[in-house]
């Protein structure tokens, strides 16, 4: 019922040319798969060349951040208009990198993704608990609080999506993946929250899993019923590794 995406972050990674020669190389090794949704989220400087790369394809476009704003006085802030300006239909809001190094707050999470559905872009609103917080127990409520603050007045329609990505802190970049169980423990509990918030349309919402996913552990992860993507960071940098993840079914 709801089809898998599996979406790349190149964060801070690929300039221009890398940039477009990555989604071309990816482009045909995907061609084919219309079982999943596929997204990249290249850096802002590469986003119109690889969004004009992408032209005719099912791969969707996707910002990695954007400003509440919609335009003025805002010093190196990109806003959802201009994002859909260069193509873009999705955007990553609250991704822990900018959550812990940059400072973002549970409230300018919420005004991001508001913002990214009031400009028709459909907000992946990334949530995950550090090492410490986990070896706290306090997992599950950190999830509740950044689903309590990220979300607040935001209701997903049939026509609004909203995506979410549970990822680990202690997963992302580390090599260290969630077993299957423990991230399908967090997928329910968010669907759980979903289902009291938005009713109905929490079967609907696709809550992607995130954190060192590579293409010999994402079957496993996409077998459990409650993950319904990934959200890849440095296997996404590689062509046949990203394609193979999309590709998971064999
Ligand atoms: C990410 O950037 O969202 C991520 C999950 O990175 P990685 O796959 O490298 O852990």
């Amino acid at each position: 019922m709801r089809k898998p995406l599996i979406a790349g972050n190149w964060k801070m990674s690929r300039r221009l040319a890398e940039a477009v020669t990555l989604v071309e190389t990816l482009k045909p090794l995907v061609a084919e798969v219309t079982d999943a949704d596929v997204a990249v989220c290249p850096p802002f400087t590469a986003l119109a060349a690889v969004g004009r790369a992408l032209a005719g394809t099912r791969i969707l476009l996707g910002g990695q951040d954007l400003f509440w704003e919609t335009e003025g006085a805002f010093t190196g802030e990109v806003s959802g208009p201009m994002l859909r300006d260069v193509g873009c239909r999705v955007v990553l809001v609250g991704h822990s990198e900018r959550r812990q190094i940059l400072g973002e707050s549970d409230g300018t999470v919420n005004r991001k993704a508001r913002a990214a559905l009031a400009h028709g872009l459909v907000p992946i609103v990334c949530l995950g608990e550090t090492l410490f917080e986990r070896e706290q127990g306090q997992t599950l409520s950190v999830i509740e609080r950044q689903l309590t603050g990220g979300l607040e007045g935001v209701q997903p329609t049939a026509d609004r999506e909203v995506i979410l990505a549970y990822e680990p802190v202690w997963a992302i970049g580390t090599g260290r993946t969630a077993t299957p169980a423990q991230a399908n423990e967090v997928h329910a509990f968010i669907r759980g929250w979903l289902a009291r918030a938005w009713g109905d349309r929490a079967m609907a919402t696709r809550v992607l899993y995130g954190g060192s996913v590579k293409p010999d552990h994402i079957k496993a992860l996409m077998e459990q019923p409650d993950i319904d993507g990934a959200l890849v960071g440095g296997a996404s940098l590689d062509a046949a590794a990203f394609a193979a993840i999309v590709r998971y079914r064999g």
